[in-house]
C-alpha cells in the first residue's frame, strides 16, 4: 500500500476499534469555554464544522480539578454538572462520523494563580516552573496525590457519560502528569518521587484508573490514548532514555495510542543538538516488541498531504493534524483531493470557516490571519526607517514595504536593543506581517513596546502613501476630499464610522493619540439597554420605561429628557447593531442605581472597552476606512452656514487641510484636563481621574469656535471606586456580583449599590476618605475582572474573614459582625441597615475572601456640547450648525447630573450610529 493510501484507508486499534482513517484533529486550545469551564454552543459548532472525512477529533484538553486550568477559557471536567455541555460536542463529532476522543490534564504548577482564583497551584513539588514571573506552588500532600488520581479517574467516568469514544491522558507540556516524571519538578521523597521508578507511579496511576473506569463505565471500543513530550531541556530533566521507559510500563498496562508532543513531527533531540536524527528515528529502533504493538501518532507541522505521508514514512501510524484544521476545517477532504494548501486564514473569513473569537484572537491563529484589507492600498516600495519610542527605548525601525503590503519590519542592527525588547519584537513583527496592518491587538505584556512599533510602521505607510502620491502627480498640499471626517477613535467615533461607511460615504478618521480606542477602551462593566433579546433569552423581565425613569432619578432629574428618550428607544437595536457586526454583548449584570439586570457583557464576562474596540476596529479593517493616527483636529472650517473640512496638525507639525461636507465630533470628555475640571469644579483639585491622556475636551472647544453651545459643563462624575496608586478604576461589576463596601473601622457605611455620585460622597465623609471593596470567592468565579485585579496585585487576600481583617488592620470582631449582619440582610433579601435592594446575591461567606482599597477618582464629565435628536451640533439658540455632528461624552445632557454605570457604552454606540447615518446623508444628499 502506498502511504497516500494507508493515509486515508481504515486502522485498527490495539483494542479492536476501527477508525476509518489515520488522520485525527490534534487537541489544540481555544480558550473558548465559559468563564466556569462549560461548553459553549460556538465550540460545539466548532467541532462539528471539524468532525466528518476526518476519521478522529481530539477535543481540547478538559480540567479534572478547578486548579487545574492553564489558560483562560478552558473547558474542565472536574464536576458532573460539565457532562451536558461535554456530551454535545460528543455528538457533535459523531453526529458528522468522526470518532471522538477527549483529553484529559491538570495544569499542576502551570496554572497560574490568576486563572485559578487567585489561589496558589499544586504540584508534586514545591518548585516554581522555570520561567519569568511563575507562582511557587504547593506540594501535594500524599494524601492529595491520591485524591488527584480519583480526581482523573472521575473525568474519565464523565468522558464516557459524555458519551467520547476515548480519553487522551495528557501526559505532556510540563503538566501535571509530566511534572510528577520530570526529576526537575518532583523532587519529592516519598513513594511519589526520587528514583524514575516512583515518578513513574502517578502517570501509571493515571492509566491504571482510566482502564478501571473504562472497564466499569465503558464497553472494550473505548479508546484510552495517552501523550507525551519525549524530552526537557532543564537539568535534571527528562531525558529520551527516561521516556522510553516510561511508554515501556505504559505499553506493558495496554494502550491504543501514544502520542509524541514534538512542535514539528520530525524533530530531533533538543538536548542533544549536535544529533541531527528524528526522535521517531530513534523510538522505532530503540523500542521493544510490546511498546512496538501500540500504535504511536506524530503532530506538529503537517500542512500537506506530503507532510502527512512523510510522517508515516519515518515509523508514525497516525497523524494529528492542528493549525491546518482551524484554517481548513475540511482539511481531510482537501488533501484526498490532492490540494496544495498554504497555512493562513483571509481576515474575513471568520464565521465562515467556524472560528469562535476567543481563538481567533489567540496568538496561534492570529499568526495565520492575514488581512485582506489593505489591499487597495498604494504603497511606493522601499525601505522606510523610522524612530520607535517606548519609555525604555529609543530605536530606529526599517519598514520594507511593497506596493501593496507590508513587507518586512527589523529593528535597526546597530541599535541598543536588550532581550526583553527584541523577543516581544519578534511578536509584533509576525503580526503585523500577518495582519498586513499596523492595527493588531497589541501584544500582553508588551502594550507599551507595541503601541510604539504600531505608530513607526503607521508612520513609514504615511511617508510611503505620501510618496507614492507626489510620484502619480499628486500634490501634498493639494487637500484630499472625504464626505465624512469622523474626529476621534473611541467607540462613538468606530461606530459612527462604520455607519456611515455603511450608508456609501468616504470615510476619514483623524485620532490624536497614537492608538485608536480613546477612553472607551478602559470600559469595564457593559452596556445598559432595556427590553433585548438577550433580556427575553434570559428571562429577565424590563421595559424600556422603568429604565427610562431610573436613569432620570439616576441622573437627579437634570437629563434633557428629549435625548435620554431616544437613547432608550435605540438601546436595543444597538445591542443587535454591535451583534450584527460580530460584537456579542449577550451576558447581562446590574450597576448602580438600576433595578433589574440589562448591563450587556461579553458572554466571558470580561471587560466590555476591549472587546469592543477590537471587535470595531476589525470592522473598520474589513472597509478598508483611512485612519490617521497621531494627529489632532485643530479647526472645523465652517464658512456660510456650513462645514466645509476640517484643518490637522500632526505630530510632524505638519498642517493638513481635509475637505468634507459633515464632521462628526467624538473627541470625548475632559477628565484628564485638570484645569477645566477645576474651572468647572474646584472642590476637585487634587482627584486622580480614571480616564486617558486623550480626554482633554479639545472637540468641546473646537466646536465652541463655529459657535456651538454647551450644557452642564459642572456635571463631573466622580466615580466611587479607584484604585489610587494607579488610577485604575475596580468595575461596578465586582459591586453588581455581590461585593460590599467596609470603612477602616470594619464597617459598611452605605447603600453599595446607590448611584455613583452618593456612593462617592458617602466614601469622601469617611474620616480616612477610603474605603475598600470587600467579597468573596463566590463573587471572584463569577467576575474575570476580579481576576485580572488579582493579578494586577491590588487585592489583599485572607483564608478567613479573621485574617482578612487583619492584612487590613481592622478590627476583626467588628468587621465579622459586619459581614455576619449583610449575610443576614442577603438571606432576608432585605438590608434594613442601608436599604440595598438589588445586587444581594449570596452570603459573603465562602473563602478565599478579598478587599480592594479604593477611593473616588473623577471618572466623566456629563457636559459638553448641545445636540439634537439628529445628533447635529446646536449653537446658543437651539439652530443646527450645517454639516456639524457629534456623539459620545463630548455631548452634554444625556446624563443629566449622573451617569449610571453603563450607559456611556450604550451612549457612544446608540448616537454613534445615528451621527453616522446622518452625517452621510447629510454629505451625500
Ligand atoms: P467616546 O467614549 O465618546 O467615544 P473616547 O474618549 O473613547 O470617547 O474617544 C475619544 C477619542 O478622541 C480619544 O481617542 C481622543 O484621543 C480623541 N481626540 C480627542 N480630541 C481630539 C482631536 N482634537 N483630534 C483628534 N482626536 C481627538
Amino acid at each position: 500500500m502506498s502511504t497516500n493510501d494507508l493515509l486515508l484507508s481504515p486502522f485498527t486499534l490495539p483494542n479492536g476499534t476501527e477508525l476509518k482513517n489515520r488522520i485525527l484533529m490534534a487537541p489544540m486550545t481555544t480558550c473558548t469555554g465559559f468563564y466556569d469551564g462549560t461548553v459553549t454552543r460556538e465550540l460545539v459548532e466548532y467541532y462539528r464544522a471539524r468532525a466528518g472525512s476526518i476519521g478522529t477529533v481530539i477535543v481540547e484538553c478538559c480540567f479534572v480539578d478547578d486548579r487545574g486550568l492553564a489558560f483562560p477559557g478552558a473547558i474542565g471536567i472536574d464536576n458532573d454538572a460539565k457532562i451536558d455541555g461535554l456530551a454535545k460536542i460528543a455528538a457533535a463529532v459523531k453526529s458528522q462520523g468522526s470518532k471522538a476522543v477527549l483529553q484529559i490534564y491538570h495544569g499542576g504548577r502551570m496554572s497560574e494563580p490568576k486563572l485559578i482564583g487567585g489561589q496558589q497551584p499544586v504540584a508534586p513539588s514545591a518548585l516554581a516552573a522555570p520561567r519569568d514571573g511563575a507562582a511557587t506552588p504547593v506540594a501535594l500532600t500524599a494524601g492529595e496525590v491520591e485524591d488527584m488520581i480519583t480526581k482523573f479517574g472521575e473525568g474519565v467516568r464523565r468522558a464516557i457519560e459524555a458519551g467520547f469514544d476515548g480519553v487522551e491522558i495528557h501526559g505532556a507540556n510540563t503538566y501535571l502528569i509530566q511534572q510528577f516524571f520530570s526529576p526537575n519538578s518532583n523532587q519529592r521523597d516519598d513513594k511519589w518521587g526520587g528514583s524514575r521508578e516512583n515518578r513513574a507511579r502517578f502517570p501509571l496511576a493515571v492509566l491504571d484508573i482510566t482502564h478501571e473506569m473504562a472497564k466499569k463505565y465503558a464497553d472494550s471500543s473505548f479508546i484510552i490514548g495517552y501523550r507525551f513530550s519525549p524530552e526537557e531541556l532543564e537539568e535534571p530533566g527528562i531525558r529520551f532514555a527516561d521516556t522510553l521507559y516510561l511508554l515501556e510500563q505504559l505499553a506493558a498496562r495496554g494502550l491504543d495510542y501514544l502520542h509524541f508532543s514534538l512542535g514539528y513531527s520530525l524533530r530531533p533531540s533538543i538536548v542533544d543538538t549536535t544529533d541531527p536524527t528524528p526522535l521517531i528515528d530513534k523510538y522505532v529502533a530503540m523500542r521493544s516488541d510490546t511498546l512496538a504493538k501500540i500504535p504511536v501518532m506524530g503532530v506538529g507541522g503537517i500542512v500537506n498531504k506530503s507532510d502527512a505521508e512523510l510522517a508515516l514514512e519515518h515509523g508514525y501510524d497516525m497523524v494529528a493534524i492542528g493549525k491546518a484544521c482551524i484554517a481548513y476545517p475540511d482539511w481531510t477532504d482537501r488533501i484526498a483531493a490532492d490540494h496544495k494548501l498554504e497555512l493562513f486564514i483571509d481576515s474575513t473569513q471568520r464565521e465562515a470557516l467556524t472560528i469562535p473569537e476567543p481563538l481567533w484572537r489567540f496568538s496561534l491563529v492570529d499568526a495565520m490571519i492575514r488581512d485582506m484589507s489593505m489591499s487597495s492600498k498604494k504603497f511606493k516600495a522601499g525601505v522606510f526607517r523610522e524612530k520607535v519610542q517606548d519609555p525604555a527605548h529609543e530605536l530606529a525601525v526599517n519598514v520594507s514595504l511593497d506596493t501593496d503590503r507590508i513587507a518586512d519590519i527589523a529593528l535597526d542592527a546597530g541599535a541598543d536593543l536588550d532581550v526583553e525588547f527584541t523577543t516581544s519584537f519578534d511578536i509584533i513583527r509576525s503580526r503585523i506581517l500577518d495582519a498586513n496592518s499596523p492595527h493588531f491587538d497589541a501584544v500582553t505584556g508588551a502594550t507599551e513596546q507595541s503601541e510604539a512599533v504600531k505608530k513607526a510602521v503607521s508612520k513609514a505607510i504615511a511617508k510611503s502613501c505620501k510618496a507614492q502620491l507626489l510620484e502619480e502627480g499628486g500634490s501634498l498640499n493639494a487637500p484630499q476630499s472625504y464626505d465624512v471626517v469622523v474626529v476621534g477613535s473611541g467607540g462613538a467615533g468606530l461606530a459612527a464610522a462604520i455607519q456611515a461607511c455603511d450608508e456609501g460615504a468616504k470615510v476619514l478618521i483623524v485620532e490624536k493619540m497614537s492608538t485608536i480606542g480613546g477612553n472607551t477602551i478602559k470600559a469595564s462593566v457593559g452596556m445598559n439597554a432595556a427590553e433585548t433579546r438577550y433580556q427575553r433569552l434570559k428571562g429577565i423581565e424590563d421595559s424600556k420605561d422603568l429604565f427610562y425613569q431610573e436613569t432620570l432619578k439616576g441622573g437627579q432629574f437634570k437629563n434633557n429628557t428629549v435625548l435620554l428618550k431616544e437613547f432608550i428607544e435605540h438601546a436595543p437595536r444597538a445591542v443587535e447593531w454591535l451583534a450584527d457586526h460580530h460584537i456579542e454583548l449577550s451576558d447581562i449584570t446590574i450597576t448602580g442605581g438600576m433595578s433589574v439586570d440589562r448591563t450587556h457583557r461579553p458572554a466571558d464576562r470580561s471587560a466590555v472597552g476591549g472587546f469592543l474596540i477590537s471587535g470595531l476596529v476589525k470592522n473598520l479593517n474589513k472597509r478598508n476606512i483611512d485612519v490617521m493616527l497621531d494627529t489632532s483636529v485643530t479647526e472645523i472650517r465652517y464658512s456660510n452656514g456650513a462645514v466645509q473640512g476640517v484643518q490637522l496638525l500632526n505630530d510632524d507639525n505638519d498642517v493638513l487641510t481635509i475637505n468634507a461636507k459633515s464632521v462628526i465630533v467624538a473627541t470625548g470628555g475632559f477628565s484628564a484636563n485638570r484645569e477645566m475640571v477645576v474651572k468647572y469644579r474646584p472642590e476637585l483639585d487634587g482627584f486622580v481621574t480614571t480616564n486617558h491622556k486623550g480626554a482633554t475636551g479639545s472637540g468641546i472647544a473646537i466646536l465652541q469656535n463655529i459657535g456651538a453651545g454647551t450644557v452642564d459643563m459642572g456635571e463631573i462624575q466622580i466615580h466611587p471606586t479607584v484604585e489610587q496608586t494607579t488610577s485604575y478604576l475596580i468595575s461596578e461589576a465586582i459591586r453588581g456580583g455581590g461585593a460590599i463596601l467596609v470603612s477602616q473601622a470594619g464597617k459598611r457605611f452605605f447603600n453599595e449599590m446607590e448611584t455613583r455620585d452618593k456612593v462617592s460622597a458617602n466614601i469622601i465623609a469617611l474620616p480616612e476618605k477610603f474605603a475598600y471593596v470587600v467579597f468573596d470567592e463566590q463573587v471572584r468565579l463569577n467576575n474575570k475582572a476580579a481576576d485580572e485585579y488579582i493579578a494586577k496585585g491590588f487585592v489583599i487576600s485572607g483564608s478567613s474573614p479573621r485574617d482578612l481583617a487583619a492584612k487590613l488592620e481592622m478590627n476583626s470582631d467588628t468587621f465579622l459582625a459586619t459581614l455576619e449582619s449583610y449575610n443576614v440582610a442577603v438571606d432576608k433579601q432585605d438590608d434594613a441597615e442601608f436599604g440595598r435592594k438589588t445586587a444581594l446575591r449570596h452570603p459573603i461567606n465562602q473563602g478565599p475572601f478579598y478587599a480592594i482599597r479604593i477611593a473616588p477618582g473623577v471618572h466623566h464629565t456629563m457636559g459638553g456640547v448641545t445636540i439634537n435628536t439628529d445628533t447635529c451640533v446646536l449653537d446658543a439658540q437651539q439652530q443646527v450648525l450645517g454639516g456639524a455632528f457629534a456623539a459620545g461624552e463630548v455631548v452634554g445632557g444625556i446624563h443629566g447630573g449622573n451617569r449610571i454605570g453603563g450607559n456611556a457604552v450604550a451612549d457612544i454606540i446608540i448616537f454613534g450610529i445615528l451621527a453616522g447615518q446622518n452625517a452621510a446623508k447629510f454629505a451625500m444628499r
